[in-house]
């Protein structure tokens, strides 16, 4: 029995685990669960699973909350203090990081120190700080599973394989809402086609940065730490349907690749049960009645946001944290209608141009860098 702390239990990536968890009660036992506000949802996830503790990290929300979920039972922890102790509990194997953005780093950063299996969603935390948790996971010989669809397929498809025979990563990207349309066409998209993803549903911020394709520039710095390859051998490729969700190359010529219907639970029981599979998590793949699979080169053009992070991945040091920050908030800006969507890489951008990259030793260094952009993005909005 493996027990498991899910830090965001409530989001998409949070309430697909526990769908996958709800099918195996004989493997896996609920510890830990943690949201911000959606106190509503966690309440029911609490009488449904039953877990020892939660934390709520909204100051507000856990106070609602507290009387009536101390009374199922449970240890109520709350604040960035509470998340921190729910991610390091003594009995938890494996943590599943799915807190969205850079709030999840220090919880995630603390589950590693203390020895836990990572499952890791929330890839803003190895954009910011991946050479010190790749550093650290190397230290002490635990394990960053990869949950992200990509990085689960270049992960799976590396089983068994010598690392110094891969050549190139090839990451690939559905496109998002608004592939193949053009500029002047973006300057007029809103919010809500913005969040009309044509593959996936998911939590807003991963939907707005998959339609300014920085999901996919996000992705190549967190695949560039997992996986320890240089910029130069990391590449994005369009792939409409997300049945391949990526492919490694290798030194001979050979290519190989994972598909399987678009289903987050795939890679999230992979990531619980590695080095097993589990049965019937997702559809059976029916490639005849897909007929056919496409690809094509991403705009980097109309869409700049995916060569800012790979500008940012070659620069390296601090500039992965300001691009990541200035991002968040930018994207929070663009869902609040105080900015269009052209002006998001934009904004991004005047802000890595007026940062000076710093070499980065320790996670208060990072955490400093990450409060540093996220001011000056507000500024440069205001501006
Ligand atoms: P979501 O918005 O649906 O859920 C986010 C979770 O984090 C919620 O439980 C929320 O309560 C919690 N949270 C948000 N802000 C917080 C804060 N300040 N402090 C503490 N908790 C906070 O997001 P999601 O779509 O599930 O994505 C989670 C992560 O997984 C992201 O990093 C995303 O990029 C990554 N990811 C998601 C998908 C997907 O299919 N949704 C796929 C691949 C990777
Ligand atoms: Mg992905």
């Amino acid at each position: 029995m493996k027990n498991i702390v899910i830090l965001g239990s409530t989001g998409s990536i949070g309430t697909n685990t526990l769908e996958v968890i709800a099918k195996y009660p004989d493997r896996f036992k609920v510890l830990g669960l943690s949201t911000n506000t959606a106190i509503d949802k966690l309440i029911n996830q609490v009488k449904l699973f039953k877990p020892a503790f939660v934390c709520i990290s909204d100051e507000n929300s856990y106070k609602l909350a507290k009387d009536s979920l101390t009374k199922e039972g449970v240890t109520v922890l709350s604040g960035e203090v509470g998340l921190v102790e729910l991610a390091c509990l003594d009995d938890a194997q494996i943590v599943v990081a799915a807190i969205v953005g850079c709030a999840g780093l220090e919880p995630t950063y603390y589950a590693l120190k203390s020895g836990k299996t990572i499952a890791l969603a929330n890839k803003e935390v190895l954009v910011s700080a991946g050479d010190l948790f790749i550093r650290e996971m190397n230290e002490r010989g635990n394990h960053i599973i990869p949950v992200d669809s990509e990085h689960s397929a270049l992960f799976q498809c590396i089983q068994g394989q010598d690392k110094k025979s891969i050549k190139k990563l090839i990451l690939t990207a559905s496109g998002g809402p608004f592939c193949g349309m053009k500029r002047e066409e973006l300057a007029k998209v809103t919010v809500n086609d913005a969040l009309k993803h044509p593959n996936w549903s998911m939590g807003k911020k991963i939907t707005i940065d998959s339609a300014t394709l920085m999901n996919k520039g996000l992705e190549m710095i967190e695949a560039h730490h997992l996986f320890g390859l240089s910029p130069n051998n990391i590449e994005a490729l369009i792939h409409r349907q997300s049945i391949i969700h990526s492919i490694v190359a290798f030194k001979d010529g050979s290519c190989l690749a994972q598909l399987s219907m678009p289903d987050m639970k795939g890679p999230i029981a992979y990531a619980l049960s590695y080095p097993e599979r589990l049965e019937n998590i997702m559809e059976p793949l029916d490639l005849s009645i897909l007929g056919k699979l496409t690809f094509e080169k991403p705009d980097k053009t109309t869409f700049p946001c995916l060569s800012l992070a790979y500008e940012s991945m070659k620069i390296g040091k601090s500039m992965p944290v300001v691009l990541n920050a200035a991002n968040e908030i930018a994207v929070s800006a663009f869902l609040d209608s105080m900015i269009s969507f052209i002006e998001i890489p934009v904004i991004i951008e005047k802000v890595m141009n007026i940062h000076q990259p710093f070499e980065l030793s320790n996670i208060e260094i990072i955490l400093e860098f990450d409060r540093w952009a996220r001011n000056k993005t507000m500024e440069v909005i205001k501006n």
